[in-house]
């Protein structure tokens, strides 16, 4: 049953100290919704100035915020956790009209953000440090994790809550407090989140959201009172972050593009091996950092998985899930990621690669609609086996053998994911070890890290040396003080006790 879409303003306002703040800015870009084409509102492209004035309610805001018992920190933290499920439907609508994925995809966004959240509710004990007594004579030696100060985070478009909470929760559990710079595409869940956050107790100012391009994030990585810099996007943008950000003495965490790689052997379950690649390849129309766009069977694999994986896709409808909650697939982000699509898909059939499915065909009248597209036999020389397309087309090659599948991989320039379909241990084991990536799945289409574990990029998928989510994400969010005390024990039997 199709159900209305979620209000929004005409002009998209920042959110800074605990409140919206109108922009004097021009306009960074428009905002649609891809599943129609109709334009939604305007995003403001924040200069210097409002990007000052955003990280200036940060930096008032962080002694009395890290001077909070970290038990305060926790309650309150749990109190928003309580906010945001109360709200997590109406988030899940926000992403669906500002981003276009399906209302089940949308869903899942606001869950794998909230698991971050229920992992810093329990930073009191995350943020426990070490001690050992008597490390020399008569010396205690004691670490403490403290926050940093002002931290910032720039996301993309693809996951518009669950990638502001692989950062927000922690850093504002540590102690800090933080400026979100959200993709200019998907503006309305990152403002409503920082209001859910402040109804759940958060102070003001502790978590402020400023939109605009690339010369806010410029302003970010460039603020003096800015200590560290998180970023997610596409891998040219996350390598100039890195490098400016890190020029500028902050410390930063920078998540880039990816090729992730689905590799089925001739030995695997079929039923669930092929559930597993749609999810992976089509799911969110494939804009995913983790989605599978490389496929691969091996040997004896590849007829059988050509047939299936093909007639499975024929098979997705697509449209707007807003209006029909059947669908399978949603649109691409907007017009121009389509026109870039259908640009590379024009480009590899000009070449000769064979088509299996064609996404050019059978799209929706409106909206940014690309259908589902597998090319074959791409070996390792072509540009649509190596390079990030963002969208529903994959590459099908056929290896000869694991060890030819594994040799053709590592020299990929990303290292994000990597599945293996098997039913052999050895087979899961040899892939697991010897691929050069930092996310492998055996039987898993989508082997993105729950929130206990880091986010594992490596190669061009990552720059930086602690990743986010996990354990590294409390270390990126605080630095370590050691305190080395002596005592004279010779005052106690002076003082007669
Ligand atoms: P994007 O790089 O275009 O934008 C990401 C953010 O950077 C946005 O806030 C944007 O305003 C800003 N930005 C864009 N260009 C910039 C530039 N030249 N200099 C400075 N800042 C810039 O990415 P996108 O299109 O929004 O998202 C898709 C990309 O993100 C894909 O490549 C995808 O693989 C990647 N991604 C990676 C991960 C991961 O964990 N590795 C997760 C999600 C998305």
């Amino acid at each position: 049953m199709p159900s209305s879409a979620p209000a929004v303003a005409d002009r998209v306002a920042h959110f800074i100290g605990g409140r919206q703040c109108h922009s004097q800015a021009p306009q960074a870009a428009e905002v649609c919704n891809p599943a129609t084409g109709d334009v939604l509102s305007v995003t403001p492209a924040a200069g210097a100035e409002e990007v000052a004035t955003a990280v200036e309610a940060a930096r008032a805001a962080f002694p009395g915020w890290s001077a909070t018992p970290v038990t305060q920190r926790a309650k309150i933290l749990f109190c928003c956790r309580q906010v945001l499920h109360d709200h997590a439907e109406e988030l899940a609508r926000l992403i669906c009209l500002e981003n276009g994925k399906t209302l089940d995809e949308a869903r899942g966004d606001v869950t794998r953000g909230l698991e971050v959240l229920d992992f810093a509710c329990h930073i009191p004990h995350l943020l426990k440090g070490e001690c050992l007594s008597d490390v020399a004579e008569q010396l205690d030696g004691m670490t403490s994790r403290e926050p940093l100060g002002v931290c910032a985070g720039i996301t993309p478009f693809n996951f518009p809550v669950m990638v502001p909470m692989w950062m927000v929760p922690l850093a504002v559990a540590c102690g800090n407090t933080f400026v979100l710079k959200p993709s200019p595409k998907v503006p309305f869940s990152a403002n409503r989140l920082a209001e859910l956050f402040c109804e759940g107790g958060l102070p003001e100012g502790v978590f402020n959201v400023v939109h605009g391009g690339r010369e806010a994030v410029a302003a970010l990585c460039e603020h003096r009172d800015v200590r560290a810099v998180s970023f997610v996007g596409s891998t040219p943008a996350a390598r100039w972050v890195y490098e400016t950000a890190a020029r500028h003495g902050k410390r930063v965490q920078s998540a880039g593009g990816a090729k992730n790689v689905l590799l089925v052997m001739p030995d695997a379950d079929w039923d669930s091996t092929i559930r597993a690649i749609m999810g992976s390849a089509f799911g969110c129309a494939g804009q995913r950092c983790m989605a599978g766009s490389l496929l691969m069977g091996v040997g004896a694999a590849a007829q059988p998985l050509r047939e299936r994986v093909s007639a499975a896709a024929a098979a997705l409808t697509l449209g707007s899930s807003l209006e029909d909650p059947t669908i399978g697939m949603g649109p691409v982000i907007d017009r121009a990621a389509r026109d870039r699509l259908f640009g590379a898909i024009d480009r590899a059939d000009h070449e000769g690669l064979p088509l299996l499915c064609d996404g050019r065909s059978r799209v929706p009248q409106r909206g940014f609609f690309v259908g589902p597209t597998i090319f074959d036999h791409v070996t390792p020389d072509r540009a649509m086996f190596r390079e990030e397309l963002f969208g529903p087309v994959v590459a099908l090659a056929e290896p000869a053998s694991l060890g030819e599948a594994i040799d053709w991989l590592n020299r990929l320039p990303y290292g994000n994911g990597a599945t293996i379909f098997t039913s052999s241990g050895a087979a899961a084991r040899e892939f697991a070890r010897r691929i050069s990536c930092g996310m492998v799945g055996i039987n898993v289409g989508v082997p993105a890290p729950m929130a206990v574990f880091p986010f594992c990029g490596w190669g061009d998928s990552f720059f930086g040396d602690l990743h986010v989510q996990g354990m590294e994400g409390v270390q990126f969010f605080t630095r370590q003080k050691i305190v080395l005390s002596r005592w004279d024990q010779g005052y106690i039997r002076r003082q007669g006790w």
